[in-house]
């Protein structure tokens, strides 16, 4: 049987409820997803990438079929390297869509690799990672946007 493999790429400053709803939905879709926490040089990030990855593997430490890997550069580059055929992206309005059409277009004439998405749920469709900055930078409450291992690991400091 084919061994069908996704990365969900992202820049997961920090992860939420959105990103952990569309991993959680793609397991059914695929046998492996690969979360691959992106750094470039040019962006400027609140968490930086030990963190990141940290409260992505604090929230999936019990799921077998989810890897975690940070990298650089571009992203079809990165999923030829690890051998993965399919890139996972989710969808939440209009804006996105635009967005990621013109992204996943240039990746398969480039690469060939397909890109998959995935409709937010309407329950967490309006959450976005920007909006948590904004609110944890002011000292709000971001626990309900966000998964419960990343209170603790911010809870710990
Ligand atoms: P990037 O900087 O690459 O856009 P993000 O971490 O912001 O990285 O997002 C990674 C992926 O998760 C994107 O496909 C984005 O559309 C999706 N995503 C983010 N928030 C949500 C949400 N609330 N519901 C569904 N998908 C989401």
């Amino acid at each position: 049987m084919k061994n069908n493999r996704a990365i969900f790429p992202g820049s997961f400053d920090p992860i939420t409820l959105g990103h952990v709803d569309i991993v959680n939905r793609a397991l059914d879709l695929f046998d492996e997803i690969i979360i691959a926490v992106g750094t470039n040089a040019d962006k400027k990030y609140m968490f930086d990438a030990e963190q990141r990855f940290a409260f992505i593997q604090e929230t999936f430490k019990n799921v077998s079929k989810i890897k975690i890997m940070s990298y650089t550069g571009l992203t079809i580059d990165f999923a030829k390297e690890i051998n993965v055929n399919f890139i996972l992206r989710g969808l939440r309005n209009p804006a996105d869509f635009e967005f990621e059409k013109a992204i996943a277009q240039t990746n398969r004439k480039l690469s060939g690799i397909e890109t998959v998405f995935l409709l937010t749920s309407a329950s967490t469709s309006f959450i976005s990672s920007s909006i948590v900055r904004d609110i944890h930078r002011h000292h709000g409450d971001i626990s309900e946007l966000v998964p419960e291992a990343l209170m603790k690991l911010i809870q710990k400091k």
